[in-house]
């Protein structure tokens, strides 16, 4: 194929026995066309940096290049704390793996591809709205140095797809150096196929976990560098104040990585009690209790690899979580606002950051950006921030005291906070606004967006008003499953 001539394929999951997926052909959209391409990302892929014609009809299924060679992969996972055994790529293909310029290998994924044998009652379609969603955070994720599978291109199409109202079929073209899930583990454990269990696993290590290879226990070595990479995660989700929403263990990257984006949210106001998924009645994947539904995961993971790992292993990998959590968002936190040194003080530094931030529902991005500007703006735009302004006094006041212990300048301090705290991030009501456009045939914003959302710690003075508070029309947008 003349497009891609010069990108490298390869199909090692393909490899693996037919439990673990089924060929599919996609099912063509009618009329694709592109929404956007990520033209840095081709070219480090050695793909065109502009789209054409020729990929458009292969990412959308209406030609079937040799290069592709479409399956959906079948898994399973614990879905609200139950398990789900008939789970599976319902709308998804993995058409191969691609090398980049790096050396890092990457799954093409198509997303709403069509009908699988996986789709259950789904019609194995993705709607423009939930795309552009997943495309645009995917990127903006990356770029926050967030670790979270990619976004290569998106695709629209005339195909109608009936949700609350009638949409149109979308294709987010992902890549991931890995879409092995926790229910990949978990299908084979609850199915009693332990060959296949041993042999996913001997997958994983090889072409994932190399290092571990030579480890004393390979499998035991695996599991804890999921378990940490796992842990550092979810404490970067909440210093940067990311909620999930949906942290079903089928949505748990082996590799530790963002997963599958549905009703995620970032806050706005610092809530922890924040709920992203309005279908989340119980708040179980509440912001706050992100990091409890973290190990939670890694357990139903361990608990599926018992077969293979002594009980021992696993609870000594387990036990890594908890420190290894606290340890990354206190790393997190302490670059946030600045400080070098560790002091007795600092607990209840943090301590009643927090809980200004949560009485005065302050807005938790723009918070940390201005406290980042403390050399050229002083104190007065912070407090500004906050409704009880004594109170904001108070904690700046004890805020300047503590940072009379760093051997730093105000300015040196605030430049590094700058490179640690965004001044742009994908909130709620900016991606409404695109979608809204989008669906009306207009994808510039999509375009401004994702430009913006490459440098979230540069200035930018031109889109300033991207940054500012959402506006109150931006509390009412309830966002669901139904994608
Ligand atoms: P999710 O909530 O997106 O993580 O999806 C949960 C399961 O439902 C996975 O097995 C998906 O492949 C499947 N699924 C979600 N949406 C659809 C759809 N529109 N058609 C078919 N399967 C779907
Ligand atoms: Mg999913």
């Amino acid at each position: 194929m003349s497009s891609w001539s010069s990108a490298q394929f390869s199909y090692h999951f393909h490899g693996l026995s037919e439990s673990f997926y089924r060929g599919v052909t996609p099912s063509p959209l009618s009329h694709p066309h592109w929404v956007h391409w990520n033209r840095e990302f081709a070219e480090s892929l050695q793909l065109p940096t502009e789209h054409n014609t020729e990929m458009l009809n292969a990412f959308s299924g209406i030609t079937l290049p040799e290069e592709f060679k479409p399956l959906a992969m079948k898994y399973a996972g614990h879905q609200f704390g139950y398990y789900n055994p008939d789970l599976g790529d319902g709308r998804g293909l993995l058409m191969a793996e691609i090398k980049a310029n790096d050396g890092r290998r990457y799954d093409i994924h198509v997303k709403g591809a069509g009908l699988t044998p996986f789709s259950r009652q789904g019609d194995g379609r993705a709607v423009l709205r939930s795309s552009i969603r997943e495309y645009l955070c995917s990127e903006a994720l990356h770029h926050l140095g967030i670790p979270t599978t990619r976004a290569l291109g998106l695709i629209n199409s005339e195909t109608l797809v009936y949700r609350e109202k009638t949409e149109t079929g979308a294709i987010c073209i992902r890549l991931a150096e890995s879409h092995i899930r926790f229910g990949h583990f978990e299908h084979c454990f609850y199915t009693g196929q332990h060959e296949q269990l041993k042999e996913l696993v001997e997958h994983t290590l090889r072409n994932h976990f190399p290092e571990c290879q030579q480890q004393e226990k390979p499998y035991a070595a695996m599991l804890q560098q999921v378990v940490i990479s796992t842990a550092q995660l979810f404490a970067k989700w909440n210093a940067f104040g990311f909620a999930h929403g949906v942290l079903n263990t089928d949505n748990m990257s082996i590799l530790g990585q963002t997963f599958d984006f549905g009703p995620f949210g970032f806050l706005d106001n610092y809530d922890p009690s924040f709920i992203c998924n309005h279908s989340d009645y119980q708040g179980r994947y509440s912001f706050a209790n992100q990091p409890n539904i973290g190990l939670w995961n890694l357990t139903a993971l361990a608990h599926s690899l018992s077969p293979l790992i002594e009980r021992s292993d696993l609870d000594d990998a387990l036990a890594l979580y908890e420190p290894e959590l606290n340890r990354e968002f206190s790393r997190l936190m302490r670059q946030k606002i600045g400080l070098q040194t560790k002091q007795d003080q600092d607990p209840e530094l943090f301590g009643e950051m927090f809980a200004l931030l949560a009485k005065n529902k302050v807005d938790y991005t723009r918070f940390f950006r201005q406290l980042s500007m403390l050399d050229s703006q002083g104190i007065q735009p912070v407090i500004d921030l906050v409704l009880d302004r004594e109170a904001a006094k108070i904690w700046l006041d004890q805020y300047q005291q503590r940072l009379t212990l760093e051997a730093q300048s105000d300015a040196e301090r605030c430049e590094a906070m700058r490179t640690h705290n965004p001044k742009y991030i994908l909130r709620n009501h900016l991606a409404q606004i695109a979608i809204d456009k989008a669906e009306d045939g207009d994808y510039s914003e999509v375009e401004t967006l994702f430009t913006l959302l490459q440098n979230p710690y540069d200035e930018q003075p031109e889109y300033d008003q991207y940054s500012n508070l959402p506006p109150s029309w931006a509390h009412e947008l309830e966002i669901s499953c139904s994608s």
